[in-house]
C-alpha cells in the first residue's frame, strides 16, 4: 500500500468510526404513514435485563440414575440415557436465559440418593427438579405424571405449584397424555430442602410413548417445557414475595429421622 493511500484509508476509517458511534447512540426514526416511531434494540436490551434478574436464580436438574442404575430399559433404551439427554438439554436452554444451572451428574455415573439432596442444598437452589422415565407391566400405561412430596406438610402450595406448572408446559406439545399429579416419599424430594418435583417423562413400556422418546427432538422439547415451567414457577414466587429462607427446613429435617 503506498503511503497516499494508507493516509486516505485511516482517515475514512476514523470518519467512519465517528460515523457509526454517532449513530449507535441515537434512537433511529423513521417515518410511516406520518408516524414516527424509534427502532431501539428493544429485545436485546429485554433478554440483557432478563439475564441480569435471572443470575439470582440457581435450579438444580437432576438427570434420574446413572452407572451401574440403569434405570428402567426396554431394549437398548435405558432410562439413565433418556435422563441424561433430557437434563442436558435443559441445562442449555436454561443457561441461555441467563439461569444458574448445577447438574447433579453430568456423565454416566451413580450418585447416591443422599448425595444429591446434599448437592441441591449445598447449592442454595431455588428449585430442584428430578427427570425420569416410568415402566409399568401394563403395556397400556403412558403419560407424564408430576411427583411431589410435603413431608409434614412442608410448603405443599409451593411444591404442587412447581408439578404444575412444568406440567402444563410438557403437555403443550408432542401430544403427551396427562397422568397427574401425584404426592410420593421418593428420596430426593425428602432431602431437598427448596421446592422440588420429580417428573416422569414417559412409559418406557408404552409404544407410543417410547416413539417420542426415541426422537431427539421430542427430548429437546421436553427439556424446553421442562425449562419453561421452571421460569414460570419462578415467575409466580416472584409474584407472591416468596421467600426460601422463610421457612424452619431444620425442624423438618430432625422430625424426618422419626418417620424412617
Ligand atoms: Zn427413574
Amino acid at each position: 500500500m503506498r503511503i497516499a493511500n494508507k493516509k486516505r484509508f485511516i482517515i475514512s476509517c476514523v470518519f467512519f468510526t465517528l460515523v457509526l458511534s454517532i449513530f449507535g447512540k441515537m434512537s433511529i426514526f423513521l417515518q410511516r404513514d406520518g408516524t414516527s416511531f424509534p427502532i431501539v434494540m428493544a429485545v436485546d436490551k429485554n433478554k440483557e435485563e432478563n439475564s441480569n434478574n435471572n443470575k439470582n436464580y440457581t435450579i438444580v436438574l437432576d438427570p434420574g440414575h446413572g452407572g451401574v442404575d440403569l434405570g428402567t430399559s426396554y431394549k437398548n433404551f435405558n432410562e439413565k440415557d433418556l435422563t441424561l439427554k433430557i437434563v442436558k438439554y435443559a441445562e442449555e436452554y436454561l443457561k441461555d436465559e441467563g439461569y444458574a444451572v448445577v447438574l447433579t451428574r453430568n456423565e454416566d455415573k451413580l450418585v447416591p440418593l443422599k448425595e444429591i439432596g446434599n448437592i441441591a442444598n449445598n447449592s442454595n437452589a431455588d428449585v430442584f427438579v428430578s427427570v425420569h422415565i416410568n415402566s409399568l407391566q401394563d403395556i397400556n400405561y403412558k403419560g407424564i405424571t408430576g411427583y411431589y412430596y410435603d413431608g409434614k406438610g412442608y410448603e405443599t402450595d409451593e411444591r404442587i405449584k412447581l408439578v404444575k406448572t412444568i406440567g402444563d408446559e410438557i403437555l403443550k406439545s408432542d401430544s403427551w397424555e396427562d397422568k397427574g399429579v401425584k404426592r410420593e416419599n421418593f428420596a430426593v424430594l425428602r432431602y431437598t430442602k427448596m421446592p422440588s418435583a420429580l417428573i416422569e417423562c414417559g412409559f418406557i413400556t408404552n409404544e407410543e410413548d417410547r416413539a417420542r422418546l426415541s426422537k431427539d427432538e421430542v427430548l429437546k422439547r421436553l427439556a424446553e417445557n421442562i425449562s419453561k415451567g421452571i421460569i414460570n414457577y419462578l415467575d409466580h414466587q416472584v409474584k407472591n414475595g416468596y421467600n426460601k429462607n422463610s421457612e424452619d427446613y431444620t425442624k423438618l429435617m430432625v422430625d424426618e429421622k422419626s418417620m424412617k
